[in-house]
C-alpha cells in the first residue's frame, strides 16, 4: 500500500469515528484527491450516493450518480472497484490516481452518514454483482 493510501485511510477513520470533516482533513483530502474531491462533494450534496445493503448478510454495494448527467449511475466498492471509464484508464491502467470520483463520494458519504440506505434480499443484491 503506498502512503498516501495509508494517508487517505486514517484521514476516513478519523472522519468516521467523529461523523464530521474538520478544515485540516479536508485540506489533506484535497491533497491527495485534487479536483476529484470537487466533484465527488457535488455528488454527495446532490444525495447521489446510494448504499445497496443485502439482507440478511449485510453486504452492501454503492451506487453512485455521475456528475453531470442525472442518469448515469455507476456501481462502485468504496476501497476496490468502480464501473466507470476512468477507474479503468486512470486507476487500473496509469496507476495515477488512488480512486475515481464515485469510489470518493461513496466513501465520503458513508463516512459522514449522508447515503441513502436501500435494503434488497441477498438474492436481488447478488443479481446486481453478476451484472458488473
Ligand atoms: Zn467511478
Amino acid at each position: 500500500m503506498s502512503a498516501s493510501s495509508l494517508v487517505a485511510e486514517a484521514v476516513w477513520k478519523a472522519i468516521e469515528s467523529a461523523g464530521s470533516v474538520t478544515d485540516d482533513q479536508l485540506s489533506i483530502l484535497h491533497f491527495l484527491f485534487g479536483k476529484n474531491l470537487e466533484r465527488a462533494t457535488r455528488i454527495v450534496d446532490q444525495r447521489g450516493v446510494k448504499m445497496i445493503v443485502g439482507e440478511p448478510s449485510g453486504r452492501s454495494i454503492f451506487q453512485v450518480v455521475g456528475e453531470s448527467r442525472r442518469k448515469e449511475e455507476y456501481f462502485c466498492f468504496a476501497e476496490h472497484y468502480c464501473a466507470c471509464y476512468s477507474f479503468f484508464y486512470d486507476i487500473v491502467n496509469r496507476g495515477e490516481q488512488l480512486c475515481c470520483k464515485h469510489q470518493l463520494a461513496a466513501r465520503l458519504a458513508a463516512s459522514l452518514g449522508a447515503c441513502i440506505e436501500d435494503k434488497v434480499s441477498d438474492e436481488q443484491l447478488a443479481l446486481v454483482l453478476s451484472k458488473l
